[in-house]
């Protein structure tokens, strides 16, 4: 799971008179800057900005990580110092302590959101960082902007022992997935589940149960999970979110998502109680 560790402590101004070393998360478009070492990656450890003919684009102070401050930055798409390399964080998944690549997906959304937000969405004027709070404020209008998060609702419909899994233009060959989208506006999670099922598989279902939720940050989605019982309906694909989608039974399941998804953590609790 890709999660915000409990040890971290998110701040908004590093704190006067510490001196200690900082990791420091470096993006280029979306890819994060590691080293492999023997006992796995790491990041740059530095008190200041540790490549000093490499300035950042923009950083940000993220807080700390079992005490230990944390930047993120984003640089020029230059190739990267002699020794360190830029990786997408979904390739990083076991190979980068979890907590380190929690904080790393945290730290991604914010330099997305710093970047995407230079200009008011309301006047055009260049929005200025407020010290305060995580926000970029107009110095023309007032307008604020947050970091922003999508919700998307996941759901998986069991029948009799069954799953439904559904391909998605995106997906990997032979890899199928539980059913999912975003929420609308105006709309509550239980709606999105309904609409969202009869909408790519044509069927019912009744029984919804919150199972958990998963920030996402790619780019900047939060994953609220649920299960529920198939109610009724034919199996009628719409072709353009799902190409195809079929009940599996436990012992004939096909290939999965990426076990850092919480599509994979829902998969996984239905065959450790189906098996
Ligand atoms: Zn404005």
């Amino acid at each position: 799971m890709l999660i915000l560790p409990d040890d971290f402590q998110p701040a908004m101004l590093l704190p006067a008179g510490i001196e200690q070393p900082a990791w420091w998360f470096i993006f280029v478009h979306g890819q994060l800057l590691v080293r492999a070492t023997g006992a796995g990656m790491e990041l740059p450890l530095a008190s200041i900005w540790p490549f000093a003919n490499w300035p950042p684009v923009r950083r940000l102070y993220l807080g700390t990580l079992q005490g230990q401050p944390c930047h993120a930055a984003e640089v020029m798409n230059a190739g990267p110092p002699p020794g360190w390399r830029f990786e997408n964080l979904r390739g990083l998944w076991t190979r980068m302590d979890e907590a380190m690549l929690g904080v790393a997906g945290h730290a991604l959304q914010l330099i997305e959101w710093d970047r995407t937000h230079q200009y008011c969405g309301h006047c055009g004027t260049p929005t200025e960082r407020r010290a305060e709070e995580r926000a970029r404020v107009c110095p023309a209008c007032q307008h604020a902007a947050y970091p922003q998060l999508s919700p998307v609702v996941m759901v998986r419909v069991v029948d009799k022992g069954r799953i439904l899994l559904a391909r998605a233009p995106r997906f990997a060959p032979g890899v199928y997935s539980v059913l999912a989208g975003f929420v609308e506006a105006g709309e509550t999670l239980e709606q999105t589940i309904h609409r969202e099922v009869a909408e790519e598989v044509g069927i019912q279902v009744y029984n919804l149960r919150y199972f958990a939720s998963q920030s996402w940050p790619f780019p900047h989605s939060l994953m609220i999970a649920f299960t529920a019982d198939y109610a009724g309906g034919e199996l009628q694909i719409d072709g353009r979110e799902i190409l195809e989608a079929r009940w599996f039974v436990p012992n004939e399941m096909p290939g999965l998502p990426s076990p850092m998804s919480m599509a994979w953590r829902l998969i996984q609790d239905y065959l450790a109680h189906h098996a």
